[in-house]
């Protein structure tokens, strides 16, 4: 994990928000590579979940809504976390989570420590708007993004021709005032969620089919994006571990360093959220009208960089590598003239490098040599090295290097782009 953590920062995939004024807990920045990654998760996930699907429709919420909305969804109520405090040095702790507690007592070397009674903490993080009522009449920061889907519910109906069952999918930034933010970037206090509430009849035997569909087709995803089978598990809510809006639950889980850890949960919301809002569904060929229920997939986008940075890290004898998937690589290829002061070679690996970078997000080096190259890229991600040398002068051909097996062939330049897209 540290050297992960040491990777991204040097590297530019993540920093610790505003840094220079000491950090702040639980934000974190993503540099020039890691705003990349990320992107490259929420592409596919989109493309995935709504774009090869023909029932599946996207929107982007606000992220500041009528409070209402967070009184109606249950969550100004219930949306707690229990909160005790060490009574010798009075830092705040989950009283659930026991690593934590056990950790801490740790720290006070054999005293005895004494906890205040579990209090329930709000995750909600509120702000004020304009010159509104203050306390009286806060708004939130969204504590999840599914709000917004619900309350659209009735817009997205009446704007497209889509019919149960059918799904909402969204990408975007929720925030949660954690008691104690850790692990990284695992538990910030801003981050961002990828979500499909999908709408199905109301019964539990189609609940049942869509819950097992939804489950299996979000592991599919991870492992087709290159994540191992054998790090990924799903678990089962237990009954008192279920979220206020929750029927069922399972968690998709990563085998972290710091232990098996949820990165996307798939519930079985029933009619919670729907009914709450005052919101029903007429079905067009019968006029029969109900309340849809919901089957919910909600993934995290940080965690899931997270885990699939620590996933593809690999040290390989001398070198230190990121097996990321080509999809998710922030660059998908590097360029490189063999020497920087060799005009004709630069010349051409330049016209191949502008030439590729209309597709695709490519990268240029003439620093140092090769080898130093190869080892920065490896570093990274990239998934192939291309260097232009005397012998492409000749032949138009140039070498095409891997980044997993490190073995190179040449090829035609004529044939690199599609060479450098086969999927
Ligand atoms: P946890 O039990 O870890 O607090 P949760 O069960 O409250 O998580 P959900 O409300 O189901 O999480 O949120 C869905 C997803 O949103 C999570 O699987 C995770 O990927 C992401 N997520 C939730 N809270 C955080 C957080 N504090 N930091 C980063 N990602 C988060």
């Amino acid at each position: 994990m540290d050297k992960v953590v040491a990777l991204c920062k040097r590297r530019g995939f993540i920093y610790s928000s505003s840094e220079i004024y000491g950090g702040i807990s639980g934000f974190w920045d993503y540099g020039p590579l890691g705003v990349e990654l990320k992107n490259n998760i929420k592409k596919e996930w989109w493309k995935s979940m709504v774009q090869l699907r023909d029932d599946v429709v996207g929107i982007d919420a606000s992220i500041i809504m009528n409070p209402k909305v967070w009184i109606a969804s249950g969550h100004v109520e219930a949306f707690t976390d229990p909160l005790i405090e060490c009574k010798r040095c009075h830092l705040r702790f989950r009283a659930d989570n026991k690593e934590d507690i056990k950790n801490h007592e740790a720290t006070h070397k054999g005293k005895k420590v004494e906890w205040t009674e579990p209090k329930t903490f709000n995750l909600l993080v509120k702000t004020y708007l304009g010159v509104t009522e203050e306390e009286k009449d806060p708004a939130y920061l969204r504590g999840e993004i599914t709000q917004g889907v619900f309350v659209n519910f009735k817009n997205v109906l009446d704007s497209s021709r889509i019919k149960i069952p059918f799904g909402i999918a969204q990408i975007g930034k929720a925030f949660r005032n954690e008691i104690t933010p850790g692990n990284f970037t695992y538990r910030s206090r801003e981050f961002e969620q990828m979500e499909l509430e999908f709408f199905i009849q109301p019964d539990e035997k189609e609940a049942e089919t869509w819950f097992s569909y939804w489950k299996m087709e979000r592991m599919k995803w991870y492992v087709s994006l290159g994540m191992k089978k054998e790090n990924l598990r799903l678990r089962e809510h237990q009954p008192g571990e279920r979220a206020h809006y929750a029927k069922r639950a399972e968690d998709i889980e990563y085998k972290a360093p710091f232990g098996w850890s949820e990165f996307e949960g798939v519930h079985h919301r029933g009619d919670w959220d729907l009914s709450r809002h005052k919101l029903i569904y007429k079905d067009a060929d019968s006029g029969r009208e109900f309340t849809p229920w919901v089957i919910e997939t909600s993934g995290g986008v940080d965690r899931s960089a997270l885990f699939f940075l620590l996933d593809s890290y690999y040290e390989d004898r001398d070198r230190t590598l990121l097996r990321l998937h080509p999809k998710l690589a922030p660059y998908k290829a590097a360029v490189f003239p063999l020497v920087a002061n060799k005009k004709e070679l630069v010349d051409v690996a330049q016209k191949i490098y502008d030439n590729l970078r209309k597709g695709l997000f490519v990268s240029w080096d003439d620093r140092g040599n090769i080898g130093k190259r190869y080892a920065a890229q490896d570093e990274i991600g990239t998934p192939y090295c291309i260097t232009v040398d005397y012998q492409t002068l000749e032949d138009k051909t140039v070498t095409i290097r891997d980044r997993d097996t490190t073995k190179q062939h040449r090829i035609k330049i004529e044939k690199l782009e599609d060479e450098l897209t086969r999927e």
